[in-house]
């Protein structure tokens, strides 16, 4: 066995089907009594039918979470949390809705309830990005860690099946960085690979029948180890390439993952071959990164940065914004080799 260190997080995760029922339960075992839902305007019913479950324990609904945690929408909904008196807050949704949860329990230290409806993972990682003037800037603090997480499976089953495919393929994407990190444990390991099996087991058959109860469940579980995998530990080239293309291009947090994923593999495939026999293990193939690119293809996945609406003469500047902020990758940062991976992605070329 390799030398290893864990820094175990704390926080409670329930997991089932119908689970929902529960909140009141938990709402009440953190010792709060006022309990602000939030969620997306889109999920705005789901909200307003969990305010009318918790009754009494509900002090008020804030439907405004947006992509990217924008400070202006954490502004308004702060307003809502001193309006109301809460004394924590539920978010219900994907990681949108979680990162605004987030953010207001960094300005206010209120508990969290998290009830995931994506597989993005945000809801087991100590982790905050935040927009302001169009910049996103990342933060790992405690205080944003939520209490108590509730999975319930039966949230999931009208997932649109685009979301389904990019979210499973986003959540997949922590685990194969959580295979090569410096940080990576045996524990971390073991969960990396089994979220892996389970998604990758389970989006195929999503896409046939988005509501088929037995594979929203392995979906839902994977999400689960994929986040906890990414909670404890840090990433490298392929999350941090996302997170450049994402904040100077605009492009969608989950299908940028997407196409990008793949293409990150191949760049690290010769300096993390462990973590990629594990991955191609999993997936059953010769090569890990062609493995991924072929599953995504099969899932009907965006495969190109075209599509996504990122102009073609941007690979240079994301190049140039990468080596100028250098981090660590199995594979040292290379401009050259930045620049191929960016342009097989851009075209949606198969990894090489
Ligand atoms: P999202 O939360 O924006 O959800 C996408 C859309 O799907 C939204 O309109 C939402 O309302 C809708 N939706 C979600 N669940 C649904 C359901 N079950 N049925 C119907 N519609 C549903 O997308 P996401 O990919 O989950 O989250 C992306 C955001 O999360 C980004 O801002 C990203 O930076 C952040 N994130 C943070 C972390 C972290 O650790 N801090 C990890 C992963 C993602």
């Amino acid at each position: 066995m390799e030398p290893f260190a864990y820094n175990a997080l704390p926080g409670r995760f329930v997991f089932g089907r119908g689970t929902m029922s529960e909140l009141g339960r938990e709402i009440t075992a953190l010792g709060c009594t006022r309990a602000l839902v939030l969620t997306t305007p889109g999920q705005a019913g789901m909200g307003e039918r969990l305010v009318a479950q918790l009754g009494d324990l509900a002090c008020g609904h804030f439907a405004g979470a947006a992509m990217h945690t924008p400070v202006e929408v954490t502004e308004t909904a702060m307003a809502k949390v001193a309006e109301t008196g809460a004394d924590c807050v539920v978010a219900i949704g994907g990681g949108s809705t979680i990162g605004l949860g987030k953010a207001i329990a960094l300005r206010t230290d209120l508990p969290q309830v998290v009830v995931p409806t994506t597989y993005a993972g945000s809801e087991a990682t100590p982790v905050l990005g935040q927009t302001e003037n169009g910049v996103k800037t990342i933060q790992r603090n405690m205080r944003v860690l939520p209490e108590v997480v509730v999975y319930d499976v039966e949230l999931t089953l009208g997932l649109p099946v685009d979301v389904t495919v990019t979210s499973g393929l986003n959540a997949i994407a922590h685990s194969v960085e959580g295979l090569y990190s410096p940080d990576a444990n045996p524990l971390t390991s073991l969960l990396a690979e089994d979220g892996i099996r389970a998604l990758a087991g389970a989006l195929p058959r999503l896409v046939a029948d988005p509501t088929a109860s037995g594979p929203r469940s392995d979906a839902l579980y994977g999400a689960w180890a994929c986040g906890v995998t990414l909670g404890v530990v840090g990433m490298a080239l392929h999350h941090k390439l996302c997170h450049t293309l994402g904040g100077t291009f605009g492009l969608p947090h989950a299908a940028t993952h997407s196409v990008i994923l793949p293409h990150a593999m191949a760049y690290n495939a010769r300096a993390a071959s462990g973590a990629m026999a594990r991955v191609a293990r999993v997936l059953g193939v010769e090569q890990a990164p062609r493995g991924m690119w072929d599953l995504a293809k099969r899932l009907g996945a965006p495969m190109t940065l075209a599509e996504l609406g990122m102009p073609r003469e941007g690979i240079g500047r994301a190049v140039d914004l990468t080596m100028a902020n250098p981090y660590w990758n199995p594979e040292p940062l290379d401009a050259h080799g930045l620049q191929k991976l960016l342009e097989a992605a851009w075209d949606g070329r198969p990894p090489e």
